[in-house]
């Protein structure tokens, strides 16, 4: 071939594969809470007592405070229910609740005339009888709610970015909490867009079929690392939403920069949950539901959508009672995974964290519980 042809070739190739995406792989791995461990290290703490496992925080946008124990029952039925909210507020380290958004106008009313309302985020999806309903609650009551959880599935299309910031524009007081995503890039989009603690976690959840049915997720410990990077580099927060299992993933979470945590699963199925109660063989369960499961579908909508797979599945667990001796639990575990790594506060959790890689975390000899 003639040189010049050849260079010809060379530069019309490059200039394509610059016009046409080609697939890329990353290779580093990303890793989930089962893939580490918190290495215990020398500490001063005497026990678990001492330990402050409340964070206190001023959010970006909003400039409001916040002061409580950062884990906050997932806006899901069965989950984030006014039941749970007021088991939390009784339990009084300031434990939060985001409500699922199926509540009626009514209903909502009533329950932010009472107490115990103060930890408690207002949910939205982004479908205009959300908002309306929204409109039609501050219109009503103005001042009952300061913080609001905007969620949506996939939290990367520019029309939720949009969405975010219409909301910003007309709530400039509120704590804006909105999600779901799990990189760098679109936590800090969406902070610029107005967001003040942004929710990080595709695919993780405990009924959660989404990354079977699109192949599209991130392992979860690695995205709060990556989310809590890029939001404190802005000044904002994340919530790490799904995957927790046990009291000991929420410290990971934690230990991995995460300013809040949400849970569904670990919340579902107590006495707070709202949800009959079938006995079978003498033995009590409830079901429990993704929030875009065909069992939700067909309670809150009429039915699956034709253009939407259904993308959460529905279980029936054991009832388990009040939700207060799960709350002990929770709270003692992470109080105690401080005390393991010398943190008096759980502000403290992160920078004495440091993982290590394990190939098994827990001894399944009777089980897994
Ligand atoms: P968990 O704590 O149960 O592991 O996860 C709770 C989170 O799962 C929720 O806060 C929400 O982000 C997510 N989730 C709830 N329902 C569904 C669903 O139907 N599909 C998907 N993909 N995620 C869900």
């Amino acid at each position: 071939m003639r040189p010049y042809l050849f260079q010809f070739r060379v530069a019309f190739v490059r200039r394509i594969s610059k016009l046409i995406p080609i697939m890329r792989i990353e290779e580093a791995t990303k890793l989930d809470f089962k893939d580490v461990l918190i290495r215990p290290k020398r500490s001063t703490l005497g026990s678990r007592k001492d330990v402050d496992i409340t964070r206190e925080f001023t959010f970006k946008w909003s400039g409001l405070k916040y002061k409580g124990v950062p884990v906050i029952a997932a806006n899901m039925d069965g989950v984030g229910t006014f039941a749970m909210a007021k088991a939390f507020a009784a339990e009084g380290s300031g434990l939060g609740v985001a409500l699922h958004k199926h509540y009626p106008l009514e209903d909502l009313e009533a329950f932010f005339d009472q107490d115990g309302a103060d930890s408690v985020w207002y949910s939205i999806g982004m479908v205009g009888a959300d908002e309306e309903k929204l409109a039609a609650f501050l219109k009503k009551r103005p001042d009952a709610i300061d913080k609001l959880c905007i969620d949506v599935a996939n939290g990367y299309s520019e029309h939720f970015v949009e969405y975010v910031k219409r909301i910003r524009e007309k709530l400039p007081a509120i704590t804006i909490m909105a999600g779901n995503v799990v990189t760098g890039e679109m936590v800090e989009e969406l902070i610029l867009a107005g967001v003040d603690v942004v929710k990080v976690g595709i695919g993780p959840g405990s009924v959660c079929t989404t990354r079977k049915m699109t192949g599209v997720g991130y392992p979860q410990l690695s995205a709060i690392i990556e989310c809590a990077d890029a939001a404190h580099g802005l000044g904002g927060l994340i919530c790490a939403d799904g995957g927790c299992t046990s009291p000991g993933d929420i410290a990971k979470a934690f230990g991995a920069g995460a300013d809040f945590v949400m849970l569904g699963g670990m919340l579902a199925g107590h006495a707070q949950s709202e949800q009959q109660v079938v006995d079978r063989n003498g033995e009590k369960f409830l079901q429990f539901y993704g929030m875009s499961s065909s069992t939700a579908m067909n309670k809150h909508k009429g039915g699956v959508a034709e253009y939407r797979a259904s993308e959460g599945k529905t279980v029936h667990i054991p009832y388990r009672g009040g939700v207060e001796d799960t709350l002990q639990d929770i709270l003692g575990g992470l109080r105690s995974a401080c005390t393991y790594v010398g943190a008096g506060r759980l502000k403290e959790l992160s920078r004495r964290t440091t993982f290590i890689r394990v190939s098994q975390q827990l001894n399944t000899v009777f089980g897994c519980e």
